[in-house]
């Protein structure tokens, strides 16, 4: 009888979700995750971290983003994060897009080379995000929603910059291989001044507002890694925080009930940040170059956003897949050199550059052969947004822009997973940090190619 009566419910609500076809409503919430003192950080919270959510529903399809305040987080905590969202509000995995803003002064919950993460926050973390997507199905309601694409050029550069021709450069490993350098320093005699790639100066977004036009929620989308220069030991949700606070202010949402909900996530940044290579800098005092980014980012998007035409019938479309993808792994010859290396010390006591990247290759020695990617992307109306588990390259995401049968597109990257850097073929041919085998960038050097194609396949389902 109990089964009879949940089957009957079932077909009512399912003819209810055919009637109400692409009546868009839509519902958002942060929840903070910032940790305890003594677990991510010592020193002091600046600003709190957020888990940020917005659930879209169109009567037959329910599309779920969060975007978390941290650095790094693998599939295993969102696969939890997730598992629970289906438990509580039935919003299947694949619907949901989940990914970290990057953010290197908000803690990080996913082991790579210079740190390992607090176990119990890591726990913790998962429900948190969960939470965040439950509260938003609360406040689903009648929406209209509106999509728009800016450009802020002057605050993205490229972080590969080429060595000279003929001058070998030593690297950090030792090793004299590379033919790009970081340009995290100042300009020196091997480096040549030649950026390694484009930079994606697009910000794009999609901004929902309320049935009468009071602003509900707004999704940002810009490629750049983070800014960093926060206070000493200080936890932070760098820009990302800077402007959800800006554009809410610009908007004029304050005192909403509930809240009005700013997101901006991360887009392909693997290789791009903040750094003008080219110009000498004043020295800035901390956080006054991630409200600079985040002024200049919000008053764009709040440009674009002005001249919006708003539709309350928007179709939801979600496409899917696993890919496999090889690890890169060490051979026997180079774990045996590592485990030399290491000498039976633990990681506290490993302090050079070979000495970590000999752990790393420890760690990937216990890795399975290949990895399977969680690739997925949605489309909310023409809108197209392909999702990334990795730190990709600005020239992967342009790529894809292009190419996408679906148009517009924007790219979230760290996004269901994280699986390091994955740069496209001809930058491993380059070397440099971004290409060094470890827990930073795992996967085989052709995995972009596969996962462009796979993407383009999804897309073209989506059509
Ligand atoms: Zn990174």
């Amino acid at each position: 009888m109990k089964f009879l009566l949940r089957f009957l419910c079932f077909v009512a609500a399912s003819q209810f979700a055919l009637a109400a076809r692409a009546e868009l409503r839509a519902g958002a919430a942060t929840v903070n995750v910032t940790p305890a003192l003594g677990i991510e950080i010592n020193g002091h919270v600046h600003d709190e971290l957020r888990a940020r959510a917005l659930v879209l529903d169109d009567g037959a399809t329910r599309l779920a983003f969060v975007v978390v305040d941290n650095c790094l987080i693998d599939r295993a905590v969102f696969d939890a994060a997730k598992a629970l969202v289906f438990q509580h509000a039935r919003i299947p995995s694949n619907h949901v897009a989940m990914s970290s803003t990057h953010a290197h002064s908000a803690g990080s919950v996913t082991g790579a080379h210079l740190s390992e993460p607090d176990a119990e926050y890591r726990a913790w973390l998962p429900r948190r995000l969960a939470d965040s997507v439950r509260l938003a199905v609360n406040n689903l309601t009648p929406a209209r929603i509106a999509w728009g694409r800016g450009s802020v050029p002057q605050h993205v550069f490229c972080r590969r910059v080429t060595v000279k021709p003929g001058v070998t450069y030593t690297n950090l490993l030792g090793l004299t291989g590379d033919r790009v350098k970081m340009n995290w320093s100042s300009p020196e005699p091997a480096v040549d001044g030649d950026f390694a790639g484009p930079t994606d100066p697009e910000v794009s977004f999609f901004s929902v507002q309320h049935a009468d036009g009071r602003p509900l929620a707004l999704f940002a989308n810009y490629s750049l890694h983070y800014v960093g220069g926060v206070g000493p030991g200080h936890l932070s949700a760098d820009y990302y925080g800077v402007f959800c606070q800006r554009i809410s202010e610009l908007l004029g949402t304050e005192k909403q009930d509930p809240p009005f909900v700013a997101i901006m996530s991360n887009g392909t940044s693997g290789d791009i940040n903040n750094n003008d290579f080219h110009a000498k800098l004043p020295a800035r005092k901390p956080y006054e170059q991630i409200n600079r980014v985040a002024e200049d980012v919000a008053q764009e998007v709040f440009r674009v956003a002005k001249n919006l035409e708003y539709r309350g019938e928007v179709p939801l479309k979600v496409a899917s897949t696993e890919l496999k993808v090889d690890y890169r792994k060490p051979s026997p010859d180079e774990v045996a050199r590592a485990r030399d290396l290491m000498k039976d010390r633990d990681r506290s006591q490993l302090h050079t550059w070979p000495e970590i990247y000999a752990r790393e290759q420890i760690i990937l020695v216990e890795y399975p052969e290949a990895a399977s990617l969680p690739l997925q992307v949605f489309r909310i109306g023409e809108l197209a947004i392909a999702q990334w588990p990795g730190e990709i390259f600005a020239v992967s995401g342009l790529d894809l822009k292009k190419r996408s049968p679906v148009q517009p597109l924007f790219n979230i990257g760290l996004c269901n997973g994280w699986y390091g850097y994955i740069p496209p073929p001809e930058q491993h041919a380059l070397g440099s940090y971004e290409t060094w085998r470890g827990r930073t960038s795992p996967l085989e050097t052709n995995a972009i190619p596969k996962m462009t194609q796979a993407s383009l396949e999804l897309l073209e389902k989506l059509k």
